[in-house]
């Protein structure tokens, strides 16, 4: 019988994804029994997407909304100052300006981003707020900390003294150079701990007990970028899109060929057309492959989705790509086994 705290990895078939032993189960609630109508469901990118999953099911398990799920969910990164990738502590600019983007969106089409936005912890619920209290999609840069502050954010310094050592370290050199993702350690190259990769972003997708679907995207971006620099995760059909017909889909990476290909947006449309979530996100993936082939062998880029029946897949352009599923049966980590590289 397999331990729901302790997944053995039973599988290492090129492309499969592959359960792993995972001590960061440890110290999270166990599920619980309610009674719940539908089969809701929570999955987001990377090893932090477990603990964030665990924040999203205290909705879900409660038929909550799916929109309320994932904006608790990636609260959880969005605070964590280790990790140094999403929300406070995150990595600079190349300025030593922490600036952060994410975007939303619900199971009606609703949807709401900010980005470049700096001094904010929680930069979802700004991005929930422009959603649905302004009559724009978008805010960025001094104008969305405006509104934040307008809507009773507090104003903090996200940059921790650890970010900034890293940063002042990066500055003897000043290469921009992203450093392939693979946070797990069982394929990470380097092996250097998931804190210290130099960029990550948290996708998170649910449907709720009523079998809606909503999503959220959120991140300090690419670390020492340039000032003003905004990736993919705060554009909609970029890194995030939901159409509560078909799915959702959600990006991590270097966010620059994710724009290119518009690929959250491309991942959900495939499903349309009848792909299944992993099979939708390796096609987008191979389109970014396609375009810049010399590109796409430095970078990593992944993809996560989730159908309307519950399904879900990834696919990513390097070995390692973990992410977290969590559902009334099971919280677990899956990481993509061999890829395309
Ligand atoms: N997609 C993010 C960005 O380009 C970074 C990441 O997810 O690794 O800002």
């Amino acid at each position: 019988m397999i331990n729901r705290r302790k997944f053995l990895s039973v599988s290492s078939i090129a492309g499969a994804s592959v359960l792993l032993a995972k001590d960061s189960f440890a110290g999270l609630p166990a599920l619980e029994t309610f009674i719940i109508t539908g089969n809701p469901i929570v999955i987001s990118t990377w090893d932090f997407g477990i603990a964030a999953n665990a924040a999203a099911w205290e909705v879900l398990k409660k038929n909550g909304r799916a929109l309320d799920a994932v904006e608790q969910g990636v609260h959880v990164p969005e605070a964590d100052p280790k990790n140094r990738s999403v929300g406070y502590g995150g990595n600079p600019d190349r300025d030593g300006k922490v600036t952060l983007d994410a975007c939303i969106m619900d199971e009606f089409g609703n949807c709401g981003s900010v980005a470049a936005l700096e001094h904010i912890m929680h930069p979802i619920s700004v991005a929930r707020k422009v959603m649905e209290k302004t009559p724009h999609v978008m805010l960025v840069g001094e104008g969305a900390l405006q509104f934040a502050l307008e809507q009773g954010f507090q104003k903090i310094n996200l940059l921790t003294k650890e970010s900034e050592e890293a940063w002042k370290k990066w500055l003897k050199t000043a290469k921009y150079e992203p450093v392939i993702n693979i946070e797990n350690k069982s394929f990470s190259p380097k092996k250097l701990p998931g804190n210290q990769y130099n960029h990550d972003t948290i996708g998170m997708l649910a449907m709720d007990a009523k079998g809606n679907l909503s999503g959220a995207c959120t991140t300090s971006g690419m670390a020492y970028k340039m000032h003003g620099r905004v990736g993919d995760s705060p554009i909609i059909g970029a890194g995030l899109y939901v159409d509560n017909e078909i799915g959702g889909a959600t990006s991590t990476g270097v966010g620059e060929e994710v724009i290119r290909n518009v690929g959250s947006f491309l991942v959900v449309e495939l499903m349309r057309q009848g792909y299944p979530p992993e099979e939708a996100c390796k096609e987008a993936v191979m389109r970014i492959i396609k375009r810049k082939p010399d590109t796409a062998k430095e970078i990593q880029v992944g993809f996560l989705a989730l159908n309307k029946k519950g399904e879900y897949g990834a696919y990513a352009i390097q070995q390692g790509f973990s992410y977290a599923v969590c559902n009334a049966a099971n919280q677990e980590l899956l990481v993509k086994g061999k890829s395309y590289y």
